[in-house]
């Protein structure tokens, strides 16, 4: 497969005419390529968006809400196939992937509706005046996504931003390409209005540099990691540019001594592993009461090694590829270091060969041990299938531990105490809490980190107000 730009309507090369190697993790092996596009790109595609913006904008809701819905019942129609292309190009397991461009239609869907629902509020001031406020598209906006959840991630950005009238310029990871390119055909099969959303392959220094330093494009949603989101909030601020910033984690995993601690575990096999933990919102670091540390530990260690890691495309794989090899050897790196911190590996800790993969990039679950708070295995983001155990004593150093990073993106809590669950969910430093349960969303809540991980929400509402301009409009009554 070769991905390539989608610009105005048509699927094009870049101008370059150069291209990268795109690989598939569970092989290790080019199988295609992947349009290598600059400032040139960018520029072309901001010239489509500009010139079908008026057009968009001023498009009925109820269009709006076709088009959408369009794309959402071709992604539906087309599922095993997007799904396909998603597992071999991010290596993971297919279930997986069909699970995810269920959620990327449903992305669509639920925008859809909000186009629909959309309202703005008036201010009455007596017999004096009325204020109104104008919502209105920023204009042309940036979509740029990371490679964990490719599909799923893309169409959370693109969905609520062509929702609010605007027109789009859209950059996957280079890693995973594949299912945008494959959205980008269904737009031209259905119809799509030309220009409306655009999309530009490449590297991020070279095609979201272009974007984000790019006067013309007025808004960027981001979603990846705290420090290239650090640099993008460098090169826009001086712009005034909108900027919506979803970054890294380091997330606690809190199990008190009174929770219902198999349905605890059965969840947070999950929220330590799945997806080769590449979810910026999985748990890595484990925090258990110490009366129950012993228990909790022998049950998750005994789980984590009944997890099949291997060929995605196996129904009975758990784990899949690592997306990428400087990937892979990050979270391996990070192993090591986990052992010259004094860590112990409790299980996993080492690269596999699956059978028929074996010159994949497959590490084994792993779980460590006996590190303080300060390590830096319990303070960066590793992002991979790797957790980290640490034992409290009571409610309160739950609190201090859950707290001690510079992230504050999610956190789980497991209890059957009502009063300190909601007491921990206020005071821990997090933009999502989930207690009982991980993972559970309902697309119309708030969405994004605190601290390190990140600036504004998405979701619901906050989105398309994020992708829309306020002005308000008072009128004397006198
Ligand atoms: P990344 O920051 O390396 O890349 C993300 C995207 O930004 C890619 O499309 C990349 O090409 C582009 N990019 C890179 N440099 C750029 C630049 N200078 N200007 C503009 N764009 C640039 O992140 P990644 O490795 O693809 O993804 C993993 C990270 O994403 C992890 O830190 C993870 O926690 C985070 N993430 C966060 C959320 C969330 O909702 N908070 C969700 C998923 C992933």
């Amino acid at each position: 497969m070769v991905v390539l730009n989608y610009i105005n309507g048509k699927m094009q090369e870049a101008v370059s005419g150069l291209q990268l190697d795109n690989f598939e993790p569970a092989t290790g092996n080019v199988y295609g390529h992947v349009a290598d596009s600059d400032s040139a790109d960018v520029q072309l595609a901001f010239e489509a968006a500009n010139a079908a913006k008026s057009n968009w904008a001023n498009t009925a809701a109820e269009e709006k809400f076709k088009w959408l819905n369009a794309l959402a019942d071709a992604i539906d129609a087309d599922r095993e196939n997007f799904a396909k292309a998603e597992s071999r190009d991010q290596g993971k397991p297919l279930w997986l992937a069909r699970n995810e461009m269920i959620r990327a239609a449903q992305n669509f869907r639920f925008f859809a509706t909000a186009a629909m629902q959309f309202a703005s509020e008036s201010h009455a001031m007596e017999n004096k005046a009325i204020n109104y406020t104008l919502r209105q598209p920023v204009g042309v906006v940036g979509c740029i996504s990371p490679w964990n959840l490719p599909l799923y991630l893309f169409s959370w950005k693109i969905a609520p931003a062509l929702a609010a009238g605007n027109t789009v310029v859209a950059k996957p990871s280079e890693f995973t390409a594949a299912t945008a390119h494959l959205l980008a055909e269904t737009c031209i099969k259905i119809g799509f209005p030309a220009g409306v959303l655009n999309i530009v392959n490449g590297l991020g220094p070279k095609v979201g540099q272009a974007m984000v330093e790019h006067r013309g494009i007025k808004a960027i949603s981001f979603t990846g990691g705290t420090s290239t989101g650090k640099h993008i909030a460098a090169t826009a601020a001086p712009m005034f540019k909108k900027l919506s910033l979803e970054l890294g984690g380091k997330n606690p995993n809190i199990i008190f001594d009174d929770a219902d601690i198999e349905k605890a575990l059965k969840t947070t096999i999950n929220t330590s592993f799945l997806n080769q933990g590449e979810i910026c919102l999985c748990g890595s670091r484990l925090l258990i009461h110490e009366s129950i540390y012993d228990k909790v530990k022998n049950r998750i260690v005994e789980e984590a090694k009944k997890l099949k890691v291997g060929n995605p495309n196996n129904d009975d794989t758990r784990i899949g590829a690592i997306v990428s090899k400087p990937h892979f050897e990050k979270v391996l790196s990070y192993i090591e270091l986990a052992k010259e911190e004094g860590g112990q590996i409790l299980t996993g800790g080492a690269a596999l060969n699956p059978e028929g993969c074996e010159s994949g990039w497959f590490i084994e679950p792993t779980i460590i041990e006996g590190l303080g708070p300060k390590c830096r295995i319990n303070t960066e983001e590793i992002f991979g299938p790797v957790i980290s155990l640490l034992p409290f004593k009571d409610e309160e150093e739950a609190l201090q531990l859950a707290n001690a990073t510079e992230y504050g993106l999610a956190a789980t809590i497991w209890t059957e105490n009502l009063t300190r669950a909601h007491r921990l969910a206020a005071n821990l430093e997090f933009g999502i809490v989930w207690i009982n349960c991980w993972l559970l969303r309902d697309l119309r809540t708030p969405f994004g980190g605190a601290k390190s991980s990140g600036v504004g929400r998405e979701g619901g509402w906050e989105a398309m107000r994020f992708f829309t301009e306020p002005k308000n409009v008072c009128i004397a009554l006198s």
